[in-house]
């Protein structure tokens, strides 16, 4: 007998809810999961409608670019937690994440999905297409020197997930098309060296810095201030590779964290490393405490480093960035050993791609 033949109307209509309420309730467009990890992490499909970044939107003097929004690496001293928050929060707002996944994709303390649930900017490479057309009528090339395009700037673009999605792989082979721009890349990752074809070619139309990211060689305090990024001596390696294959690269030592690596031993260590591993430059900042940062980081701080909390409240107290004499003394001992270890003496990416000025800060004590 097929579906409602032969029954009186109200059994008709009360079958016919059953079946309407088997059916998943109405979503816009669901967030696809495109993989899962057995720890957990879910990577989020994303349809971004732009991927550049102009210098309005984020007041730095650069443009920017990220393909993923989240990191697996989980460093305590994030600042991109925000962004993933606010990813979520739209998602939601449109109803594209239920209730359920809301509270899913922030996490009990509002900072571990970050790092378990990734958005991947699945289609960056069409947005990137119409986003370079706004870039180069704003004044980037042909025939005047280009505002860099910074790619990194809020997660890493060689974390876990590029080994599977290769979506900045996707957008250097793009970059490399174009001619005089001028590109810096962030990463933690020795990932970066499996691009060292495309980079060389990007390297060949265009100005290209490479800036891996290290904060300290000693292997016990990167686990306790990063949860699951590469150990020292292979991002030294992969830069080892980019120096040997011609590619421009350097450390950036970011962030300095105060009382814990900006003492000189520390920071020799990472000079020394960098000189060894064939660095051109090194660059290095001292950690901003964002209000994003602080329920992650200062619980590390406690744990790790108790007698350091009294000193952090105080000296980052209502603002995000470190006392000016703090910042002024780190500078002038990162310029000591930049001109030791024969690397060019400047403050770091703020020289090169320009900063946000940091307003007037407290005593910290170096
Ligand atoms: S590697 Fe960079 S983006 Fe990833 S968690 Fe660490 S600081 Fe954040």
């Amino acid at each position: 007998m097929a579906v409602g033949e032969g029954k009186t109307d109200s059994a008709k209509r009360s079958q016919q809810l059953q079946l309407l309420s088997a059916v998943p309730p109405y979503r816009p467009t669901a967030l696809p999961i495109l993989d899962e990890r057995l720890r957990g992490t879910k990577f989020v499909s994303l349809e971004p409608k732009s991927v550049l970044n102009s210098p309005q939107q984020t007041g730095v003097d650069f443009w920017s670019l990220n393909p993923y929004i989240g990191c697996e690496f989980g460093c305590t001293y994030c600042y991109a937690r925000y962004a993933h928050r606010y990813t979520v929060e739209r998602a939601h707002d449109a109803g594209k994440l239920s209730d359920e996944e809301f509270i899913e994709f922030r996490g009990p303390h509002g900072w571990e999905a970050f790092e378990q649930r990734v958005f991947v900017k699945e289609t960056l490479l069409s947005a990137l297409e119409r986003d370079l057309k706004k870039y180069f009528r704003s004044g980037g090339p042909p025939g005047r020197p280009s505002t860099p395009i910074v790619i990194g700037t809020a997660t890493d673009p060689y974390q876990p997930a590029e080994r599977r999605f290769r979506l900045t792989r996707g957008v250097l082979e793009r970059l490399a098309r174009c001619e005089d721009l001028n590109i810096g890349i962030i990463t933690k990752s020795p990932l970066i060296a499996r691009d060292t074809d495309v980079l060389r070619r990007l390297q060949e139309r265009s100005d290209l810095e490479v800036h891996i990211s290290l904060t300290t060689v000693d292997v016990a305090l990167i686990r306790q201030v990063e949860a699951r990024s590469p150990m020292p001596a292979v991002r030294l390696r992969a830069l080892r590779r980019l120096a040997d294959a011609g590619v421009r690269v350097g450390l950036i030592v970011a962030p300095v964290l105060p009382g814990i690596t900006d003492d000189v031993p520390h920071l020799e260590a990472l000079f020394q490393a960098a000189r060894e591993a064939g660095a051109r430059f090194v660059h290095a900042g001292p950690l901003r405490l964002y209000g994003a940062v602080r329920n992650r980081f200062l619980p590390m701080l406690k744990a790790h480093f108790p007698h350091l909390v009294a000193r952090y409240r105080r000296a980052y107290e209502g603002r995000s960035g470190v006392p000016r004499d703090y910042a002024r003394a780190l500078a002038a001992r990162i310029k000591r050993l930049q001109a030791r270890f024969g690397f060019p003496a400047n403050e770091g990416m703020a020289d090169r791609y320009g900063r946000r000025l940091a307003p007037v800060q407290r005593e910290l004590g170096l």
